[in-house]
């Protein structure tokens, strides 16, 4: 495939007109080629306008044909794998075998929601009969399932240059809904994007679906972003990135004349609470552990754990112990992008100088390109408690150790918390009946609660929630990993005494697709 630099718009691209952009090598500094340029406010409006007519027809494709392009999107994917992969290493420095593992990622999840859209059932259609003989008002026939909400718009995040960027989860879920996607690609991975931009535009159009199911655009967030954003055929954003950013596209939207939802993934720290029987048994084993969380993929992941609470007195100094060895002969390895490494370093120093912090372990920081290099950090309960900077994230491998005298002191903790993506809990046989009240403070404040185990490495299964209460997310209810994904881009609609032939076949009588549907209070199965 040739990378020309410019943006994807319906079944065209756009033009040159707009500035000029280039991706660095992260490893090396250079300038690859060739020269992006941004989309201009006209190719901007042709995307939306393309988006918008696209919405009302792909809506109505059966789901066979939705079907079809999640699977023809995934085959071509696969089909240039070696140059995809190729590009994203030059663009972010990741490994070849995490890059192929991430590609396998991205047409695994494509391909699970085609299959969910198979199926049908999320559609969750439920049905009232109707009960003319009903005192003292006859009861109306309703019926009801989740519809497609339009064109969504879909940013892109730097740290899953395939799993969450333009084929990614927000894109396979909200296609898989029956809404087309604008995706912002992301700066950081311009040829990537490029690359399975073009994979999915020629998959919509081999297929012959509407011009404009599907666009790439180029350009900033504060511009082609927010213009997304506040545009009112939009209907609604995915977005995995930093708080401010997330922050930024939640206001303009509920600003808008007509509001929209914005489901951002905002990130967090993830706390690990080692309880007093694991640490005792297996200390140093849990170091170990962490040690290879805590530096995998750099640290440049949403679940990095970036808090653990250890207990005060030997055990736990063994703990601390292993792990800073652990970290102390780390290499650097290369981040992604120039704004990340800067935030990543500053983040570093804020946290040396805050009071009660003591740095336990510091990578080596030479190599070339953007190295970020490791830091170990200590602190007590009482300070953590006293200094809420304490729990910001600071993305990439760095870890921040909270020394507790006992339970009531992780409690505490607990309690101060803001909202998590994940939590962690290790403990043995002996530690759980003392952990109920962690385990329910913790329920409160986080998407997914781990045992014995590290919250990197997020499973995409059916059961998956990969989510939590703000700040982790915007909404605190939705998903952005697992198939419950797709019913961010959907709202019900209610149907009251609809004649047959209006009504969408998953609500009509007989159950053509044979779904799974709630009817009259009863599940019936096809
Ligand atoms: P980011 O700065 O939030 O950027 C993500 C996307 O949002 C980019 O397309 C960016 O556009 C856009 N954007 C950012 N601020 C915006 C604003 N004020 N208005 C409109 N659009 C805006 O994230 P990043 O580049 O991936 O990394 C920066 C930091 O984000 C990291 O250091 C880390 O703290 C956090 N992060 C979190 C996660 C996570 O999993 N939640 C993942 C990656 C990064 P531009 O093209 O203008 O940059």
């Amino acid at each position: 495939m040739e990378l020309m630099g410019t943006s994807l718009i319906g079944y065209g691209r756009g033009g040159v007109d707009g500035a000029p952009v280039r991706v660095k090598d992260p490893a090396t500094g250079e300038s690859l080629e060739p020269v992006y340029r941004v989309a201009t406010p006209e190719e901007i409006d042709r995307a939306v306008a393309l988006a918008d007519r696209a919405a009302g027809l792909y809506r109505r494709e059966p789901a066979v044909r939705r079907v079809a392009l999640l699977r023809a999107i995934a085959d071509g994917i696969e089909a240039n794998r070696d140059e995809i992969v190729g590009r994203a290493m030059r663009e972010t420095a990741l490994t070849e075998a995490r890059l192929v593992g991430e590609l396998g990622r991205t047409t695994g999840q494509l391909r699970l929601f085609a299959r969910v859209v198979e199926e049908g059932h999320w559609v969750d259609a439920r049905i009232d009969h109707a009960d003319p003989e009903r005192k003292p008002v006859p009861k109306p026939d309703v019926r009801s399932m989740l519809e497609p909400l339009g064109t969504v718009v879909v940013f892109s995040s730097s740290n899953f240059p395939l799993a969450f960027s333009v084929a990614g989860g927000d894109t396979a879920s909200a296609l898989a809904a029956g809404c087309p996607v604008i995706v912002k690609a992301h700066q950081g991975h311009l040829g990537t994007s490029e690359l399975v931009g073009l994979v999915v535009q020629e998959a919509a159009q081999r297929l012959g679906f509407a011009e404009g199911v599907f666009s790439l655009l180029f350009g900033s967030g504060r511009e082609l972003g927010m213009a997304l954003v506040k545009d009112p055929r939009v209907k609604a954003v995915g977005f995995t990135g930093s708080r401010s950013g997330g922050r930024a596209l939640m206001d303009a939207a509920a600003a808008r004349p007509v509001p929209i939802p914005v489901y951002a993934e905002m990130g967090s720290v993830n706390p690990v609470f080692v309880l007093p029987g694991a640490v005792a048994a297996r200390g140093e084993v849990i170091a170990e552990r962490l040690h290879g969380s805590v530096t995998l993929g750099v640290g440049q992941f949403c679940t990095n754990p970036g808090l653990v609470f250890v207990p005060e007195g030997q055990a736990g100094d063994r703990l601390v112990a292993r792990l800073g060895e652990l970290m102390a002969a780390t290499p650097a390895g290369v981040m992604l992008t120039e704004d990340i490494c800067r935030a990543y370093r500053e983040g570093v120093e804020t946290v040396a100088k805050l009071p009660g912090v003591r740095l336990v372990a510091r990578g080596p920081r030479e190599g070339a390109g953007l190295r970020g290099g490791t830091a170990l950090f200590e602190t007590d309960a009482a300070s953590f408690l006293a200094n809420r900077a304490l729990g910001e994230e600071v993305f990439g491998p760095a870890t921040l150790v909270v020394r507790c005298a006992g339970l009531e002191a992780m409690l505490e903790s607990a309690r101060v918390l803001e909202g998590q993506l994940t939590a962690s809990v290790h403990g043995e046989a002996d530690d759980w009946a003392g952990a109920t009240e962690l385990v329910d403070v913790l329920k409160s404040k986080v998407g997914r609660l781990v045992f014995n185990g590290l919250p990197t490495g997020v499973e995409v299964c059916e059961a998956m929630h990969h989510g939590g209460p703000y700040p982790a997310t915007s909404d605190g209810i939705s998903t952005s990993v697992g198939t419950r994904a797709i019913r961010r881009f959907a709202r019900p609609v209610c149907y009251q005494d609809a004649p047959e032939p209006l009504l969408p076949e998953e609500l009509r009588e007989n159950n053509p697709r044979g779904l799974v549907r709630l009817v009259d209070g009863v599940i019936r199965l096809g």
